[in-house]
């Protein structure tokens, strides 16, 4: 049930669904992607704080991505899509302030994979996390850090940065960083090695803590299916080939995550079959040597745009 004070908090505008996004950055280019593949026709002038999609009731608010949690906890916008990194950040530094951090995971989504990891100097030794005890760590992520160093009775300082993290320990500001970390190239350039992962991340799409609208929440509904559709179709292949009859066992063991393969006679030919079938996972080339070694002929994989039930 909707009370009263919800009424207030959910603005204005009780129709239009409202989700923040990253307006510049590395999430942004897969969020927009995830967008398009749903049927999200959005205005996309990304100079505006605040465009509206063409075809459905959406607003979406380009925003830093630093920003996105607290205007979910705010209730300030319904959704949001971020990485879990600057979630569970904001959500320890707004606790330490005495801030509201109620929100819901809805989804989470296949892009914005990366790791929040320690790395030192490439000439130091390492111990394990004690080789940090009384250092001085350099980072965007105090509160990650410091979590998981207090679990382990191991006290630091933390020099906190917002930007060009890994330059820290050759500039003399800090023994150690805790940095974000996807090839480790930057490290690397920088006299760097990764020691240890504290965090792993990728984006979630969250909401506030709070029923909506039954009109807002009739478009999460259908964009949750619909995110959830484009997400599975990413993943998925649909397999043919030609199959000699007598090792279809054989050949539906090895299809990874395979649904019932529909068997289709192949005209003048009672020894072979054609077979369709949906694989939940990407498959690869071991499988179709596999596949072809069984007898199987005309093998296609082809990628999925959509899926629906
Ligand atoms: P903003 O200007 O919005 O504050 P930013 O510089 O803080 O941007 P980005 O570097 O664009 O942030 O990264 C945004 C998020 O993308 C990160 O917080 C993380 O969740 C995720 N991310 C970071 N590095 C990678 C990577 N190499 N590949 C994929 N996702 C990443
Ligand atoms: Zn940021």
């Amino acid at each position: 049930m909707t009370t009263c004070n919800q009424m207030t908090t959910q603005g204005k505008d009780k129709t239009r669904l409202r989700i923040a996004i990253q307006k510049s950055g590395r999430l942004t280019e897969d969020t927009l992607k995830l967008f398009r593949s749903s049927g999200i026709k959005i205005t996309s002038n990304k100079d505006h704080l605040l465009s509206h999609a063409e075809n459905l009731p959406l607003d979406v608010l380009r925003v830093r991505d630093d920003d996105i949690p607290g205007l979910v906890m705010d209730r300030v916008v319904d959704w949001g899509i971020v990485g879990q990194n600057v979630l569970e950040e904001t959500t320890m530094q707004r606790d330490s302030e005495g801030l509201y951090t109620g929100y819901n995971e809805v989804l989470k989504l296949n892009f914005g994979d990366c790791r929040l990891s320690v790395a030192i100097p490439t000439e130091q030794e390492w111990q394990g996390l004690s080789s940090l005890e009384g250092k001085k760590i350099a980072t965007t992520y105090p509160h990650l850090l410091k979590r998981v160093l207090k679990k382990n009775g191991i006290s630091f300082k933390a020099v906190l940065l917002t930007g060009s993290v890994e330059v820290a320990p050759r500039a003399g500001l800090a023994d150690a960083i805790c940095d974000l970390v996807c090839t480790g190239a930057t490290l690397q350039s920088n006299g760097l090695k990764e020691v240890e992962t504290i965090f792993e991340s990728k984006a979630v799409l969250i909401s506030r803590d709070q029923e909506l609208y039954p009109e807002k929440k009739k478009t999460a509904d259908l964009l949750i299916e619909r995110f959830k559709g484009v997400m599975s179709a990413a993943e998925s292949r649909y397999i043919m080939m030609n199959a000699p009859k007598n090792r279809l066992e054989e050949i539906r063991a090895i299809l990874p995550g395979a649904e019932n393969p529909s068997i289709i006679e192949l005209e003048g030919n009672k020894e072979r079959v054609a077979l369709h079938v949906v694989s939940r996972e990407k498959l690869f080339w071991e499988t179709l040597e596999q596949l072809k070694s069984l007898g199987a002929t005309s093998i296609l994989v082809v990628p999925i745009e959509k899926m629906l039930g």
